[in-house]
């Protein structure tokens, strides 16, 4: 059976697609390998200059470890470089679509014969399953690339969706995470959508990828309130608590809308998380910018915040702005963010001490099991006699650690 391997960058909707590759090449007859692969597959993430160096690295130590076989560069990596003409980064040969009849077709370019195997079923190892819903985006953020490489804003019919969540429930996945590219623009509406799918039986959990503050409308918020399976955790961008960077940026808001979507998401579930994503030392941006958006991120309390030092993306207006900060100052700039949200998650952890949470477990890590809670908090406890792998159960908070909660059972 031919062998495959797929190293996967970027964010959740890259995850996604990476799946569906692996989902495609499952279904054609070749079997995944780590340690022997005849096909690496990398999944390249376009998002930064760095991510993109990271992208090559992948591929060249690929080449080095596995020199007989052969590579292909995929995701926005792949978009970027059809898009650009440059060079495949060092693969054999790039994939630009999930499709498969693309995985199909690539298959006939290396004479590897695709057969039908309708008994395997390739499962990302996870009770959760990303399923992508959206993709494309017209906002254009002025530091963003992956906007002018993934094209016009499409969405996918509800009956659609609605059959793929059927059948990732069917393969025994417990959650659902809905993403996109700018997924606060599903249409006809993420509402609609979210109440039909609230209907399957089998899902425990629909969770929500990243949406845009704007896009967490008042709607959106009740409905969560109200839901038993709608997850009360909310990743909204930031980017930067400055309203002159965030204009410079070309986001559409300033930080009082965007305190306002968290005050309205509090007032309403006062036990939801929210995480964000947070730029720093975009062009032009001082430190008394840089101490307005640390100052920002105290007065809103995240439980989670993933920190992306700016790097230049050619094809980007950004990248074309004068004062770009030099690497030492971001470096350190991200440094204070990174001490502040060590800190703020540890606040948003001791939040939830001695409440009660829904947590489905994962893995066995050194005598604990781990797992999620609703609101996206890692919570672990002294494995008991049972398996509890898959399960979902009840817990109380004991004590809050940096890395999560240590929880008793309660059923
Ligand atoms: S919202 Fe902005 S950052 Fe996100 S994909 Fe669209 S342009 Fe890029």
């Amino acid at each position: 059976m031919y062998t495959f391997s797929i190293k996967t960058l970027g964010c959740k909707v890259s995850q996604c697609d990476a799946d569906n590759l692996a989902k495609h090449l499952t279904d054609l007859g070749l079997q995944m390998s780590e340690n022997s692969p005849e096909l690496c597959i990398v999944h390249g993430c376009s998002v930064t200059g760095r991510a993109s160096q990271k992208t090559a690295q992948t591929i060249r130590s690929l080449k080095k470890r596995f020199p007989s076989s052969t590579v292909i560069l995929s995701g926005c990596e792949a978009l970027l470089a059809e898009k650009s003409g440059k060079s495949l980064q060092n693969a054999d040969y790039i994939l630009t679509e999930t499709t498969k009849e693309a995985v199909k077709k690539m298959l006939d370019v290396f004479g590897i014969e695709a057969t039908q195997n309708n008994t395997a079923h390739y499962h990302n190892g996870h009770t959760r399953a990303f399923l992508k819903i959206q993709d494309g985006c017209s906002q254009f953020c002025s530091y963003c690339i992956v906007c002018r490489i993934r094209g016009k804003e499409r969405s996918k019919a509800i009956s659609e969706v609605y059959n793929e969540a059927q059948e990732l429930v069917k393969q025994g996945f417990k959650e659902i995470v809905l993403t996109g590219i700018h997924l606060g623009h599903y249409e006809p509406s993420l509402p609609e959508l979210l109440r039909k799918l609230e209907k399957i039986e089998g899902i425990a959990r629909i969770r929500l990828g990243s949406v845009e503050s704007l896009e967490t409308t008042d709607e959106l918020i009740e409905l969560a309130q109200s839901s038993k399976k709608i997850c009360h955790h909310f990743h909204m961008p930031l980017q930067s608590g400055c309203d002159r960077i965030l204009k410079a940026m070309n986001r559409p808001y300033k930080a009082v809308d965007y305190l306002d979507t968290v005050n309205k998401i509090r007032n309403t579930m006062p036990n939801a998380s929210i995480g964000t994503d947070l730029i720093t030392g975009f062009p032009g941006e001082t430190d008394e910018e840089h101490q307005e958006t640390l100052a920002f991120l105290e007065k809103i309390g995240f439980a989670r915040i993933h920190i992306f030092r700016y790097s230049k993306r050619s094809g980007t207006p950004a990248a074309e702005m004068p004062d770009q900060v030099p690497e030492d100052i971001k470096i350190r700039r991200s440094g204070e963010i990174e001490k502040l949200r060590d800190k703020l998650v540890l606040e948003a952890y001791k939040g939830y001490e001695n409440k009660q949470l829904r947590v489905i477990w994962e893995t066995l890590e050194d005598g604990y099991y781990c797992g999620l809670s609703d609101e996206y908090i890692p919570c672990k406890v002294l494995a008991p006699q049972k398996n509890l792998s898959g399960s979902i159960t009840l817990v109380k908070a004991l004590q809050a650690e940096p890395d999560g909660l240590i929880v008793e059972l309660q059923s």
